[in-house]
């Protein structure tokens, strides 16, 4: 067996134990509540029987005192042998006997003999018996009432006598008795629903409800008792046997039971509450004996109900219990789903946490990545500016090495015609130095025009001005590739711009298409400008490659070009075309139907300032 098995199985016997220990002291409660209480109903019943056998026997008392005030019967005592007196006495007696319902009525004379009786014609008549041995006579006789329970010695049947002395002067003659007969209280007693006997001092059964009990005594007689009942004749000695129940025991409630055989029926012995009260005037004493079956049937119904509580209770119990149980099963699965949420939880954490470190790693990874390639693109911009630099330091050389070898022979050749005395020639020579010192002097102008930081406001500018500066800028290149660009343009022309920024565009665009047109047989460089009154247009065109299909998209990305490196940076474009974006205006690229690439720079129409008008 499970140690939870032995567990349920002791807890269960121990509640059984439990259980008929309460049914037992609710049967013990209940028993000595309702004795009790039957008890006290029974009390009730015995104090209206004694009551009822006092009125009774008080019916009787005084009549043997009015009789013995009586003329006639004073007359027959003082004469008692007189046959008149006897005759008439005797009638007188029957008479009163009948009427007061007496069992018998009858005269003693002095000496105990009776000499007139109501039952005078009876075959057992009084007259002529001696009753000198009963104490009623004795006590009259004395001048007292006289009263004496007995068996009728003539009659044969039990009664109550009452005797009163009958005097003259102060002489006592007689006795005038009166016997109650028992018949009719014994009547009343047997109409009761319980069983009733009364006992006399020596406990002898006088009256009772139960025919069989009659004369019977409740205790063994002793000597004395005996030898008083003799002398009185009270009762036939033989006839006093014990009844055949025994004596009330005590019972824990304070009550006494006795089992007896009950009268009218011949059913087996009964239990019955024992009660008695006694009858102090008469020296007698009240039995009452109840029935306990309605007692004992209240006291089983009430035990069983006590056991239905308790039952009912234990259901109730075993109820709660369980449900308890169930509830402590669910909270402890509860607690147990929580700590594995709890677990789940956890781990998730763990894993986000892992998570988070690999991010953070990549993160930062991501940042040096980041950093190298931005110190890649500021390496790549400083190489980019030095490669500008060069290529600027390569031109700059080239325009004034060229005129400086230029006037270095004129200056020989001068030195040479002086020394022969061809001064014309010399001076030809000069004048031809003094031209390029001018030229290289407009260059340096426009250098430092070009190096000038830009406005970044916008101004009506002259388009045509800023246009021949910069092919003025870069005659040098245009000779070297021996282009002489087309020009077709007004004598004017205002736009919105920035003279150094508007400078910048056109050489970029102008330096491109000398770019373009290097491998040419035949290179050919035109310039437009066409002024209209909103807009102004540049167009520069070129006969070279023109541009490719993908290249037509990305030219005006910054860093995009095609040319080698060291060549081109790919930021003239899309410096440009900020710059035009910045006038207000566009910048368009295009490949031209045949052949060759077109750039058209589309710049807002501006009034010419008052003093160049004025011009
Ligand atoms: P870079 O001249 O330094 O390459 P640009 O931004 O000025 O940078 O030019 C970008 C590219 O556009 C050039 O590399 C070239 O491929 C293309 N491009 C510019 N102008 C012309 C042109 N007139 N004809 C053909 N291609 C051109």
């Amino acid at each position: 067996m499970r140690p939870q098995s032995i567990r349920r199985t002791l807890g269960f016997g121990l509640l059984a134990v439990a259980a008929v220990g309460v049914i037992g002291v609710a049967y013990r409660w209940s028993e000595a509540y309702v004795l009790r209480d039957t008890a006290g109903l029974g009390r009730a019943a015995m104090t209206l029987h004694v009551e009822n056998i006092r009125g009774w026997l008080g019916r009787y008392r005084a009549l043997p005192h009015v009789y013995a005030q009586d003329a006639h019967m004073k007359a027959l005592l003082r004469d008692p042998a007189n046959p008149a007196l006897i005759a008439a006495a005797n009638r007188q007696l029957e008479v009163w006997n009948m009427a007061t319902g007496a069992a018998d009525t009858y005269v003693l004379d002095r000496t105990g003999t009776a000499i007139a009786a109501s039952n005078w014609d009876q075959e057992a008549t009084f007259v002529g018996r001696n009753y000198a041995f009963r104490p009623y006579y004795s006590q009259a006789m004395q001048g007292r009432l006289g009263r004496f329970f007995a068996l009728g010695t003539q009659s044969g049947k039990r009664g109550y006598y009452f005797s009163h002395p009958v005097r003259d002067g102060n002489e006592i003659i007689g006795v005038t008795v009166v016997k109650a007969g028992v018949a009719a209280i014994e009547e009343e007693l047997r109409a009761s629903p319980h069983e009733i006997y009364v006992t006399g001092p020596a406990g002898v059964i006088l009256l009772a409800s139960h025919p069989d009990w009659r004369l019977k005594t409740i205790q063994p007689l002793d000597e004395t008792a005996l030898d008083r009942i003799r002398a009185n004749r009270q009762f036939e000695i033989d006839r006093l046997k014990p009844v055949d129940f025994g004596p009330p025991a005590q019972h824990p409630s304070g009550e006494k039971l006795v089992v007896a055989r009950p009268d009218r029926s011949d059913s087996a012995p009964r239990e019955f509450l024992y009660l008695s009260q006694a009858m102090t005037v008469e020296g007698w004493t009240l039995h009452l004996l109840m029935d306990t079956r309605v007692a004992r049937t209240q006291i089983l119904t009430a035990v069983l109900l006590a056991a239905s509580l308790l039952l009912a209770a234990a259901l109730v119990g075993t109820l709660v219990w369980q449900r308890r149980r169930r509830l402590v099963e669910r909270l402890s699965e509860r607690e147990q789903a929580q700590i594995t949420l709890e677990r789940t939880v956890n781990e998730r954490t763990a894993d986000l946490r892992t998570a988070n470190l690999l991010l953070e790693a990549e993160v930062v990874e991501r940042k040096a990545a980041e950093e190298e390639l931005r110190r890649a693109q500021t390496e790549l911009i400083q190489a980019g500016k030095l490669a500008a630099l060069g290529q600027m330091a390569a031109a700059l050389s080239h325009e004034f090495n060229q005129p400086l070898t230029a006037i270095r022979t004129y200056a020989d050749n001068a030195i040479a015609f002086l020394e022969r005395g061809r001064d014309d020639d010399a001076q030809t020579n000069i004048g031809r130095i003094s031209k390029l010192t001018e030229r290289m002097a407009e260059l340096s102008k426009h250098l430092s025009n070009f190096a000038r930081k830009p406005r970044d406001t916008v101004d009506a500018v002259s388009l045509i001005g800023a246009l021949h500066e910069t092919l003025e800028l870069l005659r040098g290149r245009l000779e070297a590739a021996d282009i002489e660009p087309l020009i077709d343009a007004p004598d004017n022309a205002w736009v919105l711009g920035g003279h150094v920024r508007l400078q910048h565009v056109i050489m970029n665009l102008v330096t491109n298409a000398l770019d373009a047109v290097r491998e040419q047989d035949r290179p050919q460089l035109s310039i437009a400008v066409q002024a209209g009154p909103q807009e102004t247009r540049l167009v520069v065109e070129d006969n070279g490659q023109g541009i490719s299909g993908e290249s037509l998209e990305q030219i005006f990305d910054p860093f995009f070009t095609t040319k080698e490196v060291g060549q081109g940076l790919g930021l003239g474009l899309s410096i440009s075309f900020n710059i035009v974006k910045d006038f207000g205006g566009t910048l368009r690229a295009e490949n031209r139907q045949e052949g060759g690439a077109r750039f058209t720079v589309t710049l807002q129409t501006a009034a010419a300032p008052a003093e160049a008008a004025a011009e």
